[in-house]
């Protein structure tokens, strides 16, 4: 493990740092309103492609930045420091779909999508799950059948983030229901103005749009629209998923550092249990937020460490899933403490300024040991690959 940055890190640190502070936007559109964030991450995107710094991961061949892996974590830690905005509703595009396609599109779909996804002009979504297919994914029985030169798609799919804005879905449809559950898988692009795709909304706990159900009923999706081969789809849906955990992961650690300090310094500001003037004269409270403060600087470690690892092996650790399972669970615990710190002003939601913000990140945090992957599917993970556990 190496932790000290080079000269030309230290530079390239300086130079990403001065971009940002001049650029990042200072106003931000309503969060229930899907449609202005659409416009407002696809604006920031463009402005991030025209200064050379969008797919800062992507090979310069296809458009990005080409950068290492150190200056990967450098410009996600300036990215967070800045406060620059979080990557939403351009994060199917951005860190599935499009390195998806690198890795495993032919010439064609790399020419016509790429370009597009870095200049912020298009929004893509992923229907992967379904209401029976979730953590064990390849159970999934969405039907394609082979007709001409299309394949005719029937079934359906949920929990599918911003399927109602999207222009483009990353879709996994079974082509063969003859085979073993992971061999007749096929991952297809799916134009979600297809006549035959239905997409409605679910509402959740915060009152947000963010999810959908969509369904497919004869959809007929051109076959120069497979990426990878027929049947081949699981290994390409595997190269998509590995994305998911790389290094755009570090800006969320960041914001959670810059989170807990906010979180001090509320406690300073609010008064404590048995009648303190202030919650950070309460001993459980002070001894709580020390240690997640101290929990934000381990993982931070453990990040680093990981990172430094991957560059000089160019393989990603099997720590990743430990890093994973840490952060969903902190937040939680970050999240909770904020609520006994509030106490029931948190209760005033959405509206309720400072305090109702807390609220909305607690109730939306809950899904982070949910999504890419459960709490209990990412222990199952480290109990196999990492502890070696016997199944
Ligand atoms: C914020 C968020 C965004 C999402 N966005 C998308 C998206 O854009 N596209 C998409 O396709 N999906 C998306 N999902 C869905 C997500 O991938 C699934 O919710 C997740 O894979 C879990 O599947 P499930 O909800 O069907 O739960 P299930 O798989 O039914 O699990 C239910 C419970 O059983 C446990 N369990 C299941 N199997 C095992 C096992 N083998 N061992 C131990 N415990 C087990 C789980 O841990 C869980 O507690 C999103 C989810 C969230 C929370």
């Amino acid at each position: 493990m190496d932790i000290r940055f080079s000269p030309a890190e230290e530079a390239f640190r300086a130079e990403a740092r001065a971009w940002l502070e001049a650029n990042v936007p200072r106003t931000r559109p309503d969060r229930a309103d899907l449609r202005a964030r659409r416009a407002f991450d696809l604006a920031w995107q463009r402005k991030m492609f025209d200064a050379g710094w969008a797919g800062i991961a992507w090979p310069k061949e296809f458009g990005g930045r080409g950068a290492s892996v150190m200056e990967q974590l450098i410009w996600f830690e300036e990215y967070a420091r800045a406060g620059a905005p979080e990557i939403t509703t351009t994060f199917v595009g951005l860190n599935h779909a499009g390195p998806t396609l690198v890795a495993c599109g032919n010439e064609e779909q790399k020419g016509f999508h790429l370009p597009r996804i870095l200049r912020g002009e298009v929004i893509w979504c992923q229907g992967f799950s379904e209401p029976n297919a979730g953590s064990d994914l390849a159970s999934l029985q969405t039907r394609a059948v082979i007709d001409g030169d299309f394949l005719v798609v029937t079934g359906q799919k949920i929990w599918t983030s911003y399927g109602n804005i999207a222009e483009f879905q990353e879709l996994l449809v079974r082509t063969d229901p003859e085979a073993p559950k992971h061999k007749g898988i096929t991952w297809v692009i799916c134009p979600m103005d297809t006549p035959g795709i239905e997409v409605r909304p679910i509402t959740t706990l915060t009152g947000d749009h963010d999810f959908c159900e969509v369904f497919y009923d004869n959809v007929r999706i051109p076959l120069a629209n497979v990426v990878g081969k027929l049947n081949d789809g699981w290994r390409v849906a595997m190269a998509t998923l590995s994305f998911e955990r790389g290094t755009a992961f570090l800006s969320e650690q960041v914001r959670l550092a810059r989170r807990v300090d906010e979180l001090i310094a509320l406690a300073a500001q609010v008064p404590g249990p048995n009648g303190r003037a202030r919650a950070l004269d309460d001993d459980e409270l002070a001894r709580r937020l020390a240690l997640v403060r101290a929990e934000v600087e381990a993982m931070r470690a453990m990040s680093y460490r990981s990172v430094s690892l991957a560059a000089r092996t160019g393989m990603p650790g099997a720590e990743a899933s430990i890093i994973r399972l840490f952060f969903s669970e902190l937040v939680q615990r970050i999240d909770m403490l904020a609520m006994d710190i509030l106490g029931a002003p948190a209760l005033a939601g959405a509206g309720g300024g400072p305090a109702g913000r807390w609220a909305v990140s607690y109730l939306t945090g809950l899904s982070q040991t949910i999504g890419g992957g459960t709490k209990e599917i990412q222990r199952n993970i480290i109990g196999d690959r990492f502890l070696g556990l016997p199944r």
